[in-house]
């Protein structure tokens, strides 16, 4: 075990507490041992950038997804919006994530 998140990159999430609460979109990267995750347009920062003309850089403002903590987020079943996520072993021994309210499975 270890560092494993619940949640997966290209996972559909909406953020539930913070500067962009009610935002859904695809996880990017995931962290795993800082047990935070990139969101697509979520925690959008700016980062300064210096005109390097040797490597064509023209310098200025770039936006770019922040790391947000993933107790920070649920992940959306496409059944009922945000959830829970429970485990399931299959009968060949394969986990899979499930849906706590609708029992769906989470994983294509
Ligand atoms: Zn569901």
């Amino acid at each position: 075990m270890g560092f494993r998140l619940d949640i997966k990159k290209n996972d559909q999430v909406k953020v539930m507490v913070g500067r962009d609460k009610g935002k859904v979109g695809r996880v990017l990267e995931v962290e795993p041992r800082q047990r935070r995750l990139y969101v697509e347009h979520v925690n959008m920062i700016k980062r300064h950038t210096r005109p390097n003309p040797a490597k064509q850089i023209r310098g200025g403002v770039l936006e770019k997804e922040g790391p947000i903590h993933v107790s920070n987020v649920a992940l959306v079943c496409s059944e009922c919006g945000p959830t829970r996520i429970e485990h399931r072993e299959m009968a060949g021994g394969k986990k899979v994530r499930i849906c706590a309210k609708c029992e769906k499975s989470l994983d294509k």
